[in-house]
């Protein structure tokens, strides 16, 4: 591979000469590739985690216990397993962040620059469906591609926003417990992986993107409550946008402490370059902001306020008995929905999940750009519910009032996979899912002799 010269200089003045070499050797290396389980869906030791186990030939990535090296030929994203959200295809060194990041369940956490969602899904992981997580993406496109990934993994308690940094630390100031900063960067360890990566790079592009990073780590710190924790990732080697960055955010926020750094490299792990630092706020680093006043600043107010919420109320209880007698009839054994509120957004209808100290509701989030407010349960078309595609998603098998589950290799499967009716097998009537070994792939609607397929059109396979 053709490097910039003044890249090669870098390199071998950060890792002097005779290492620099081992590592410049490391871009003839073949690339590894993994993937990462989706705890939310599948343990290790279910039936399906076993056939992926022989399947791929997984071998475990030693800093992510979630984590697995897959066999180059084995195309995990072409597998039925993969439509279920059973697992997320991510590059081995991308998993250290979220380790270290150790989010718990109940915990107010941000994602803050997501997309593609492989932070956002492994933080969803560790929190169990429990507490709130807010997953950021500046760029429309992308937000909807960590909204695709938030409803393929099933995850519930994931609102997805589509804001630049700024917008977001004006409305939620000290809020998060823990925050998420996978930063965009100059790419110098996605090199192998994406040789396009190269033709970017440039001193100028480095200077630049260090600038950016100083910027949003700015709005993150903001936004972190005191006492919380905050990772700052890249897949880039250079100092200036890892080490030089950090130690110049330590010297403006004196209430930060570094207390560690990780670094992957390609010649001495089995993964591409990577960089992860933790930090800690202080407990009296910052007056705690009340996130109410800004939520009330927000909501409406006076007469027609009073008004209109409380014609939002009466809808809000007539969209939540609609859904409420579906899930009676076709998910009798639904989990249930966790603490939050419903939110209707045209004809959707999504479950709103607060965080668990009250502070965060719909008001919250006006006038920003949403592209997932929560799970989305169905759409409401005159007086009608009709079940989301993310409500078959998030649900476990055992709720449906029936399944119809195939093997990987049936031929049924396929045909439900391309948007194909399929034969009722016996019991199936009215709303359930179609599955793959028991994990949910989407709905079928049982009538007569024929499942109609409600496998949402986007998601068909040719
Ligand atoms: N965390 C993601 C994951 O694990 O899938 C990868 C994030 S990627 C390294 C960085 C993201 O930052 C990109 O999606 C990019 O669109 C976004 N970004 C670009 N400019 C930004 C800015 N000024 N503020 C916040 N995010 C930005």
């Amino acid at each position: 591979m053709a490097l910039p010269e003044p890249y090669i200089e870098q390199m071998r003045s950060l890792l002097g000469l005779p290492e620099a070499e081992s590592f410049l050797r490391s871009y003839e290396d073949e690339r590894v590739f993994g993937l990462r389980l989706n705890p939310l869906k599948l343990n290790r030791v279910s039936a399906p985690f076993r056939n992926l186990e022989e399947a791929f030939r997984l071998e475990p990535v030693p800093w992510c216990p979630t984590g697995y090296y897959y066999d180059e030929t084995a195309r995990p994203g072409k597998h039925p397993y993969h439509a279920a959200g059973l697992y997320y295809i991510q590059e081995p060194s991308a998993m250290s962040a979220a380790e270290l990041l150790a989010p718990a369940p109940g915990e107010t956490v941000l994602d803050l620059a997501a997309a593609p969602g492989g932070k956002t899904s492994q933080i969803a992981g560790k929190m169990n469906g429990s507490g709130l997580l807010i997953a950021n993406e500046i760029h429309p496109a992308r937000a909807k591609i960590v909204s695709e990934n938030v409803e393929r993994l099933g995850i519930r308690n994931a609102v997805v926003t589509n804001e630049p940094p700024d917008r977001l630390s004006a409305r939620f100031p000290a809020f998060f417990d823990r925050i998420m900063l996978d930063a965009p960067c100059s790419g110098e360890g996605m090199f192998r992986k994406d040789p396009d990566a190269v033709k970017e790079w440039s001193p100028a592009h480095v200077d630049m993107c260090a600038a950016r990073q100083a910027d949003i780590l700015d709005h993150a710190a903001v936004m972190l409550k005191p006492g919380g924790t905050l990772v700052y990732s890249t897949c880039t080697f250079n100092r200036s946008e890892n080490e030089d960055t950090i130690a110049a955010f330590a010297r403006r926020h004196p209430s930060f402490e570094l207390r560690r750094i990780e670094r992957i490299w390609p010649h001495r792990d089995r993964g591409e370059g990577h960089f992860v630092a933790l930090l800690a706020k202080s407990d009296d680093g910052m007056p705690n902001a009340d996130l109410g006043a800004a939520s009330r600043m927000h909501s409406n107010s006076g007469r027609a306020g009073r008004k209109s919420r409380g014609k939002d109320a009466a809808e809000s209880g007539a969209d939540l008995a609609l859904f409420q007698g579906f899930a009676d009839e076709s998910l009798p054994g639904f989990a249930g929905l966790g603490p939050g509120e419903p939110l209707r957004f045209g004809d959707a209808l999504y479950w709103l999940p607060h965080d668990s100290r009250g502070r965060f509701g719909k008001d919250a989030l006006h006038g920003l750009r949403v592209a997932r407010p929560g799970l989305h349960l169905g759409d409401v078309r005159k007086g009608r519910f009709e079940p989301a595609h993310a409500l078959a998603m998030h649900a476990a098998e055992e709720a449906a009032a029936w399944v119809q589950s195939y093997p990987p290799e049936a031929p049924e499967l396929s045909a439900y996979l391309r948007g194909e009716t399929l034969p009722v097998m016996a019991g199936s009537s009215g709303w359930g899912l179609v599955a793959v070994d028991g994990k949910p792939l989407g709905w079928g609607k049982a009538s007569g002799e024929q499942v109609k397929n409600h496998l949402p059109k986007g998601l068909r396979r040719p």
